[in-house]
Parts: C-alpha cells; sequence; structure tokens
C-alpha cells in the first residue's frame, strides 16, 4: 500500500464509526425525497442525523473549499462501498474521454434535482416514518410502508452504486449530487492535484486512478494516490494561495 493510502485509510475507517449509521438510514430509513438535508424535522427518532447532520454538511462543505472532492476518497461511506465493488468491475476503461466528460455532467442534473425538491418542493416524505424498531426490522418496515417515488429513488441510488461491479464508481462518477456539488467547490479549493507542465501526456496516472480520471480534472477526488507513480514526476499537490500571492 503507498504511503498516502495509510491515512486515508484510518480517516474512511473512523468517518464509517462517524457516519455510516447516518448514510445507512438516509439510504434505507430517511422518509424524506432528498435524504440527509431535513434532518431537523425528521420523525424517525433513533437516527443519528438527528444530532450530527448540520455538523456534518458543515464540515464537507468546509472541507470542499479546502480540498475539493477529498470527501469522496477519504470519508464518504458511499465512497467506500464504490471502491470496493471498483475492485472487481469488469469493464475497467470502458467509458474515458469525451464520454466520461459528458457523462460527469449528469450529476449536475442529480443536483438542481435535489435542490429543487428541497427548496422548492419542501422536501416531502416519500414514505411513513419508521420511528422504532430494531435496525434491520425497521428497514423491512420501512421497505413495506414506503411509496413509489421513494422505491424509485431508493432503487435508482442502490442500481447505480451495484453498477459499480461493471463500470468502477459508476454513482460517483455519473450520478451523486453530493460529488457534482464538491466538485463545484473543486474549481475554487485551496488544495488540488495538478499536473505540471513537464507532464508527458503517457496516460499512467488514469490508469491507476480508480475514477478513471486525471489530476484536477473531472471527478478527480484529490485522493494523492496517483501521484507517486508518475514517471516524470509531473504530480504535485498544489496549494494555490501561495501560488496567487507568488
Ligand atoms: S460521489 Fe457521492 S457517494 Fe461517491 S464518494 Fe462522493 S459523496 Fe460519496
Ligand atoms: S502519469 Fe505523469 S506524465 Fe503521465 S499523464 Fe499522468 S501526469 Fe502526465
Ligand atoms: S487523478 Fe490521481 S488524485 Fe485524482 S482521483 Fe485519480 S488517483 Fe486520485
Amino acid at each position: 500500500m503507498s504511503r498516502i493510502q495509510w491515512p486515508r485509510r484510518i480517516i474512511q475507517i473512523a468517518s464509517l464509526y462517524f457516519i455510516g449509521t447516518f448514510s445507512y438510514y438516509g439510504i434505507f430509513r430517511c422518509p424524506f425525497a432528498v435524504p440527509y438535508v431535513s434532518c431537523e424535522n425528521c420523525p424517525v427518532i433513533q437516527c443519528p442525523g438527528k444530532k450530527i447532520w448540520l455538523s456534518a454538511w458543515i464540515a464537507i462543505l468546509v472541507s470542499g473549499l479546502m480540498f475539493g472532492r477529498a470527501f469522496c476518497s477519504y470519508a464518504c461511506p458511499g465512497g467506500m462501498i464504490s471502491e470496493l465493488f471498483s475492485k472487481f468491475s469488469v469493464l475497467k476503461g470502458a467509458i474515458r474521454n469525451k464520454l466520461d466528460k459528458n457523462l460527469s455532467y449528469i450529476k449536475y442534473i442529480s443536483l438542481a434535482v435535489a435542490i429543487y425538491l428541497f427548496w422548492f418542493g419542501h422536501n416531502p416524505r416519500w414514505a411513513i416514518p419508521i420511528r422504532t424498531g430494531e435496525f434491520w426490522q425497521a428497514t423491512s418496515l420501512t421497505f413495506e410502508h414506503a411509496f413509489p417515488l421513494w422505491f424509485i429513488r431508493t432503487g435508482f441510488v442502490l442500481v447505480a452504486l451495484l453498477l459499480g461491479l461493471v463500470i468502477p464508481y459508476f454513482w460517483c462518477r455519473f450520478f451523486c449530487p453530493t460529488g457534482g456539488l464538491l466538485e463545484i467547490f473543486s474549481h475554487f479549493s485551496l488544495f488540488r492535484y495538478k499536473m505540471k507542465d513537464s507532464c508527458t501526456d503517457c496516460g499512467k496516472c488514469e490508469k491507476l486512478c480508480g475514477m478513471e480520471t486525471r489530476p484536477s480534472r473531472h471527478n478527480c477526488t484529490n485522493c494523492g494516490v496517483c501521484a507517486k507513480d508518475c514517471p516524470v514526476d509531473s504530480i504535485e499537490l498544489e496549494n494555490r494561495l501561495s501560488n496567487s500571492n507568488k
């Protein structure tokens, strides 16, 4: 494992401990159309989101301004599942270049739909809130009492995550609204991996990259995994503040 992977794995495990249950509830038990954002009013009393949603979002957005999409590669439980699935993807490298870039815009449409439902649609409930009950039993009750739109949303997320077994990081690259939001932030982030002018366009970083991209291009999650493997040492972590002062 490369040097950068150890801290990444430790942060991933810590994050799984702190927000893993919240992530699980968001997909499988949250009654709202857009999960994770109406926690204050949520009747699902056991969800840890009731306590941590605001601080979690502040931390995610601050991390976006500091490190772009690093939340994706260092802390998001959905990203961990995608990373695990992508190890077994059968069509690695099948979607690249222009098609990859064009498909990656879909996540901005997901983001726009989520913002519309939250702000203009008042984030309607698409499931009966299951207040009590043991973990798995309460999940099955939610499935029993959810409305068709909830099934469409939940099914869409699960199928897109599972498609990671076919195309690496299918959900994260093309559909995740949070990924879209963080990618917008990444254009202004303080730190980012970037390719220097000495890059010879050999494509090694793209072949190594789980997201099948290059540093500072679309879908780069600032993980730094490719940085040490560039044959001409052309990948660097840029501090844009100090660079702009030069
Ligand atoms: S794209 Fe979405 S699901 Fe994937 S790692 Fe980022 S925030 Fe998590
Ligand atoms: S591995 Fe280095 S030289 Fe090759 S494309 Fe990536 S940044 Fe450029
Ligand atoms: S291009 Fe490099 S830094 Fe960016 S996500 Fe891929 S491996 Fe990580």
